[in-house]
This record gives C-alpha cells, sequence and structure tokens, in this order.
C-alpha cells in the first residue's frame, strides 16, 4: 500500500490537514506500506518557500515521516506536457481564451434557472469548442464529449463513507462537469491533470483526502482511463470543522498546528481530539 498527503504550500497546515495527513499515514503504515509526501506547487502566485518548510516541520512535530527526495510539481512540468500532448493527439484539447466573465454571461444567457456548477465552478458553456483558437496564451480544456466515447464505462472504488463501487455516469460528467480545463494559461498544467500523473509516478495505491475533492475524482479516473494510469483506490474521510460547523480554511489562523504547538498541546491530544487512535 502507498498513501500520500499532498499539500498545496499556500499556507500554514491546520487541524483538517493534520487529520488527512496522519489518516493517510496511519492507513500505510498500519498495513506495511508506505506513506509519501508530495508538494503541490504549481500555483507559482501563491506557494510559498517558507509555507512548505513549515508544512514539513509540524508533520515531522506530528510523528510522521516518509522517504525523500520529496515529489515537487514545480519539478515535475515536463511530465504534465507529455500528458497533456498525449491528450492532445488523440483529438481531445482545446484552447480556450474566455475569461470568467466571458464564461458567467455565456452561461448564463441561454438559461432562466440556475447556472449549473460543477467541482470547478461553472460548466463551460463551450463557447471556444469550434473556434480554432491557437494554443499560446490559452487555456487548455478537455472535449468532455470525446473524452467519454473513448473512456466509457468509469466507476471506482471508494473506502469513505458512503463507500462502495461509485459509477460515474456520462450525463453526470456532461451536465456537472463539463469541459474542463486541464492546462491553465499562467501554468500549462491544472491540479487535475497534475495530480493525476503524479499519483501514477509515485505507485499510490490509495488517495487519502477530504470529502471536498469526492466530486473532483471522476476528473481523476477518467483521465487516467485516458492515460493508461492505473485508477487508486479512494478514500474521501470527513472534513474537520471549528465549533460553528464552519469548514476549516488556510487563514484560520487559530486552527494553525503551529499554533497548538506553541500553546503547548502534544501530538497525542490532538490525535485524541480528531478521534484518531495513538500512532502505529
Ligand atoms: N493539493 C490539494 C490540496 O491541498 C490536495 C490534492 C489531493 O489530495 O488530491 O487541497
Amino acid at each position: 500500500m502507498i498513501t500520500r498527503f499532498a499539500p498545496s504550500p499556500t499556507g500554514p497546515l491546520h487541524l483538517g490537514h493534520a487529520f488527512s495527513a496522519m489518516m493517510a499515514h496511519d492507513m500505510a503504515k498500519d498495513a506495511g506500506g508506505t506513506f509519501l509526501l508530495r508538494i503541490e506547487d504549481i500555483d507559482h502566485s501563491r506557494a510559498r518557500p517558507e509555507w512548505e518548510a513549515q508544512i514539513e516541520d509540524d508533520l515531522h512535530w506530528l510523528g510522521l515521516d516518509w522517504p525523500r527526495p520529496v515529489m515537487r510539481q514545480s519539478e515535475r512540468i515536463p511530465a504534465y506536457r507529455d500528458a497533456l500532448n498525449r491528450l492532445s493527439a488523440m483529438g481531445l484539447i482545446y484552447a480556450c481564451t474566455c475569461n470568467r466573465r466571458d464564461i458567467r454571461e455565456a452561461a448564463s444567457a441561454p438559461q432562466e434557472g440556475a447556472i449549473p456548477t460543477g467541482p470547478d465552478g461553472i460548466v463551460y458553456p463551450g463557447t471556444c469548442k469550434r473556434a480554432g483558437n491557437e494554443p499560446e496564451g490559452a487555456a487548455m480544456r478537455l472535449h468532455m464529449d470525446r473524452a467519454l466515447d473513448r473512456a466509457s464505462p468509469l466507476w471506482f472504488e471508494e473506502t469513505g463513507p458512503d463507500g462502495g463501487r461509485q459509477e460515474i455516469t456520462r450525463q453526470a460528467m456532461i451536465e456537472k462537469v463539463g469541459d474542463v480545463v486541464l492546462a491553465r494559461r499562467e501554468m500549462g498544467t491544472s491540479y487535475h491533470l497534475s495530480v493525476v500523473v503524479d499519483d501514477a509516478a509515485q505507485g499510490v495505491t490509495h488517495v487519502v483526502r477530504g470529502l471536498d475533492l469526492f466530486e473532483a475524482t471522476p476528473i481523476h479516473v477518467l483521465l487516467q482511463r485516458l492515460l493508461d494510469l492505473p485508477t487508486p483506490i479512494y478514500h474521501h474521510h470527513r472534513l474537520i470543522r471549528d465549533e460553528h460547523g464552519k469548514r476549516l480554511a488556510k487563514r484560520d489562523d487559530a486552527r494553525a498546528i503551529a499554533a497548538y504547538r506553541a500553546e503547548g498541546h502534544s501530538p497525542a491530544d490532538l490525535r485524541a481530539r480528531l478521534g484518531l487512535t495513538p500512532a502505529p
């Protein structure tokens, strides 16, 4: 078993991240497997080396360890480009020059009711699909219709709450996901593409992460199928909330692990508070 914790170094590690990391770690250790750390730093405008150092320090304090060198997504751009080129050679990619406002206007124009949204926000209304735009300076989108023609049926195994075999229907992919961006203009990749390429490159067998990413998983399964990569088993865990029931955010400094450390809490306290058993 190989699990991973894949933080984006855009803020301090908080209780929700610690829960995710410890759960992925414990699951691997209980099975005699390996726990990996991967730094998801493709967003240059937000990722900071200071956060990366602080995250590693907090994870060590929690008693977690992992093999080195750590995979960093900023060093993997050629691998993402290769994957995108493969999809492009299959005729599944088109260039899109729309900005957020264009998308909102085009999506609301024909509709009376609510604008359809999915894991990445508004479902793209397809404006650039037939335009034949130059890839220079454009975002790259997946031609969902064609992709599904090549990759159905789709499903994955979930072991989190309400787990079991998850069927992914064509209708849900068209209506709720649509032509997702696989390469953002300023990065040449996206979260979805990078995570799929890297989970496969690291041989991850079990993806442990928060339920907030459950809805993105069908996109990942589709990309795995198109790129001939194995689909891991997924475990989406409950989200850690504050006392008002609100999900913890990066800026929620009160729940930063650094704050608990400064207040004299121990890793065992945090495990108990999160309902986790002592470290294996
Ligand atoms: N980097 C993502 C985040 O920090 C997590 C990616 C994943 O676990 O698939 O939200």
